[in-house]
Order: C-alpha cells, then structure tokens, then sequence
C-alpha cells in the first residue's frame, strides 16, 4: 500500500530530525499533502498510527495541511484549480494543463514533549 510507504518515510524523517534528542517523545507531525499526490488521507492516518506502533511517535497526531491542486490553463492564460489529474479547465473546458501546485508531500514541523520518567 502506498500510503504505508508515505508514512513510513514521514517516520524517518522524523527520527532524523530527532537523531540527537533521545528523551524525547513526537506528540504531532504537522505534514503538507498536495491534493493532486494522489494520497488517500484516510488510509495515510491509518498507516501512521500502524507504522508508528513502538516508535517514539506512537499515539502522536498527523496533522494534515492539505494544499490544493493549481494548473495553469494554456488557453486562459492563468492558473485554475485543478482537483486531479485529467480533469478540464473549469473556465474553458480545456484539457491543456500544466499542474503547477499541489504534489507537496513533505513535514513541515514537529511537536515533541519530554520523555516520561517514571523511576
Ligand atoms: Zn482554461
């Protein structure tokens, strides 16, 4: 499943940017995701709370920003929303698109509360 290889990669990025604080646990992952990714957020929700089973990100919360998909319309001569691939230009009607926002798939920022210790 895509989506469990997106959240995977969420993870590690996650764990990099961790690297150097090891008592320290993820409380949410704020993350982009273009609209035009291709990315079902529903199933990327499930896989991250799968993925993150015994992680130091278990039970954190994916915070999604959803960005939405842009193209711009060669024969309007400006940019339109575009909502997936194939679809026409809702100005013209037009099938001339060049996507220009909405593949973002990246981490934008993270929570992170200290370890409890509990001895
Ligand atoms: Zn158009």
């Amino acid at each position: 499943m895509h989506e469990v290889s997106i959240a995977e990669g969420i993870l590690s990025a996650v764990d990099k940017t961790l690297e150097n604080e090891p008592k320290t646990k993820v409380s949410s992952v704020a993350v982009s995701i273009g609209e035009l990714a291709g990315v079902e957020i529903e199933a990327l929700l499930f896989a991250w709370e799968s993925v993150t089973r015994g992680t130091r990100a278990e039970k954190s919360v994916l915070e999604i920003n959803r960005v939405p998909g842009v193209a711009w319309c060669m024969q309007c001569g400006k940019n339109v929303p575009l909502h997936r691939h194939g679809d026409a230009c809702p100005h013209c009607g037009g099938y001339q698109l060049m996507p220009v926002q909405g593949h973002e798939l990246k981490v934008d920022s993270l929570q992170v509360a200290d370890l409890e210790e509990n001895s």
